[in-house]
């Protein structure tokens, strides 16, 4: 893999925790990766918690970020696109133009998009991001990764079955979308989450996850999901492997997360707390630089 490896990430600072650019950038950087930041909002923590303070970057001002860096001629050395979170139409328009502009001058650049809007039947963007979305981001993405949730909402189809997987998948290749990864489903047996890969004209992958933590929720998963995967995919045509490291860093941090809970929260007598659920990314640096594969990619 080339030498020069540099990723603009826009995505949601937290002061505490990791989700969106907290959770991103320490991994790629860990892999070898430079990673320059635009924080789509700057938040006290995530909104899992019981309150939440800070602010949120307007499309104006994401412009501004983007023309110093371009007035200084340092839009010439990004290798890697990654969006995350957003939290306006507005915004996502404006992220469509530093795509087109970035291409321009880097015809090489991939774009990784993760297009957060929701899950578990539940929306938490704004209904006018889906429009965005379908019309002016994914005609430029190369590799997307949705939830099962997500997927729906972009196709308009229910999906209940394999052979529904991927006929939404061939949805996003018939778009030009190249690398089209569902990060988590419910489609696997009880207790299990099934992940789907596919690149267009090409080979398709499933992987099936045990469910770790007996209910608990983690937060920020899906964002360092994608950014694994972005690392992983660096310099490789072999996706079956670049999805399964992604996914054994994934098991071995929540792995360390659910270690690190206090034992009256793992034997279920208190309820755990948001902050005891913050991934241990810093003490899982070695598992990130060398994922140990245990979960292997079918390939169907
Ligand atoms: P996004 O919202 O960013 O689009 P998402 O909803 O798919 O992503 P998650 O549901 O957190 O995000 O899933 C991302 C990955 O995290 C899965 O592929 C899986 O590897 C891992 N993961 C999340 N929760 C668990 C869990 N309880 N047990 C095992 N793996 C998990
Ligand atoms: N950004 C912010 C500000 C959030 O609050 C969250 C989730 O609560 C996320 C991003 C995404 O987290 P995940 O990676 O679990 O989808
Ligand atoms: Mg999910
Ligand atoms: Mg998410």
């Amino acid at each position: 893999p080339g030498l020069n490896r540099r990723v603009l990430s826009i995505q949601s600072h937290v002061v505490h925790g990791y989700v969106g650019n907290k959770s991103a950038a320490f991994p790629l950087q860990v892999l070898g990766f430079e990673v320059d930041a635009i924080n789509s909002v700057q938040l006290s923590n995530h909104t899992g918690y019981r309150s939440i303070k800070g602010q949120v970057l307007q499309e104006k001002e994401l412009a501004e970020l983007f023309e110093g860096l371009e007035a200084n001629n340092l839009l010439q050395c990004y290798t890697h696109l990654l969006t995350g979170y957003t939290g306006s139409a507005s915004f996502l328009s404006r992220i469509s133009n530093i795509v087109s502009k970035l291409r321009e001058i880097n015809p090489q650049l991939i774009y990784v998009c993760d297009p957060v809007m929701g899950d578990n039947g539940k929306m938490y963007v704004p209904e006018d991001l889906l429009p965005i979305y379908r019309e002016k981001i994914i005609p430029l993405a190369d590799i997307i990764t949705p939830n099962q949730y997500e997927v729906e909402l972009l196709t308009e189809r229910k999906i209940s079955n394999e052979s529904d997987v991927w006929s939404a998948v061939q949805w996003f290749h018939d778009r030009g979308i190249d690398t089209v990864v569902i990060s988590s489903s419910e489609l696997g047996e009880e207790n299990e989450l099934r992940a789907f890969l596919s690149k267009k004209n090409d080979k398709r992958y499933i992987l099936n996850i045990p469910r770790q933590g007996n209910g608990i929720s983690f937060t920020g998963t899906g964002d360092l999901f994608a950014s694994l995967f972005l690392a992983h995919s660096h310099g490789t045509n072999n996706l079956g492997s670049t999805l399964e490291k992604t996914i054994a860093s994934l098991q071995a941090v929540i792995k360390r997360t659910l270690d690190s809970m206090p034992a009256e929260v793992l034997s279920g007598k208190r309820k755990v707390t948001a902050q005891e659920c913050e991934l241990k990314l810093i003490q899982s640096k070695n598992v990130i630089e060398n994922p140990e594969v245990v979960l292997k990619a079918i390939e169907v």
